[in-house]
């Protein structure tokens, strides 16, 4: 069996402040926003699934971002701290000065919510990515199995994949009109997977779509993301068929709320 190099990189953690630039609903539940303004000098991610960490307005509509203190992110005693969440770096322009973040609409909840209204002149703040992972490149195949929180990493990984490459994306989205135009240089198969309704907590549309995947010749590099319990259960299901624990990475990007199911 292969054996695949993949690399970690760690980076210098950088607090700063993003300016709107401009916002665009790119599908019913995707809003995307292109941030810019000084406090982008000297941004870099290096990996399709780098995340950031983005700081919204509190209750009471104010921006209460961290510093960086000895104990790592500290966030000033006596104001409410601005809720912190991860995104993903879509796409960074640094001739430009422009960081496109693609925010799902999901309901509540302070990034979705802000998202829903973002314009132009407003601002967040952001901190990070604190390390990238690379995956090796010389895998036969990669397997990219995501809900739409992970679209933006999916997009950014066939972006980034060489020509050569082969990859089959599997991407469950609310509705049909969630779909995106996702251009690659490699030899890429995109399945949509429309929810039609059903909860993204709970649909198994993702995992019979990885169950029916048709073998192939060569080593396969997995990547999910997905509800947190959808994404352990993927990584369970790949490691019973055998699959090397290091050819999977599958992260929960967000926790249902056990309470409302
Ligand atoms: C590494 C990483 C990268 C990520 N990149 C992106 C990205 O690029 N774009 C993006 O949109 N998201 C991304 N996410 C997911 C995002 O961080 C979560 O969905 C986050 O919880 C949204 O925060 P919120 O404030 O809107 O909702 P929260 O306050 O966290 O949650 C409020 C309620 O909404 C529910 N909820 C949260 N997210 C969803 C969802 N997607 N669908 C349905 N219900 C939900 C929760 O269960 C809770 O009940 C990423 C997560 C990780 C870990």
């Amino acid at each position: 069996m292969a054996h695949h190099l993949h690399q970690r990189l760690r980076h210098e953690v950088v607090l700063r402040t993003l300016d709107v630039l401009r916002v665009e609903r790119l599908t019913p539940h995707m809003q995307r926003v292109t941030f810019g303004g000084p406090g982008l000098h000297g941004f870099h991610s290096t990996a399709p699934d780098d995340h950031v960490k983005l700081f919204f307005p509190n209750r009471d509509g104010e921006l209460v971002p961290p510093m960086l203190g000895p104990g790592g992110l500290e966030f000033p005693a006596g104001r409410e701290p601005s809720p912190m969440r991860d995104y993903t770096p879509r796409r960074h322009d640094a001739a430009r000065g422009e960081l496109v973040v693609d925010f799902v609409l999901h309901g509540d909840g302070p990034a979705s919510s802000w998202a829903a209204q973002a314009a132009p002149g407003q601002r967040l703040g952001a901190g990070g990515p604190r390390g990238s992972f690379m995956v090796a490149g010389d895998f036969d195949r990669y397997v990219l199995a995501g809900d739409e929180t992970a679209l933006p990493a999916i997009g950014r990984w066939l972006d980034e994949l060489p020509a050569g490459a082969r990859a089959t994306a599997l991407i469950e989205i609310p509705e049909a009109a969630d779909r995106q135009m996702l251009p690659s240089r490699a030899g890429i198969e995109v399945c949509w997977l429309e929810r039609g309704g059903a909860s993204a907590a709970t649909s198994p549309l993702l995992e019979h779509a990885l169950r029916q995947l048709p073998p192939t010749e060569g080593d396969s590099f997995y990547w999910i993301a997905a509800e947190s319990d959808r994404a352990r259960a993927m990584r369970q299901w790949l490691d019973r068929q055998g699959v090397p624990k290091d050819w999977i990475r599958a992260t929960g990007y967000w926790k249902a709320d056990t309470a409302a199911a």
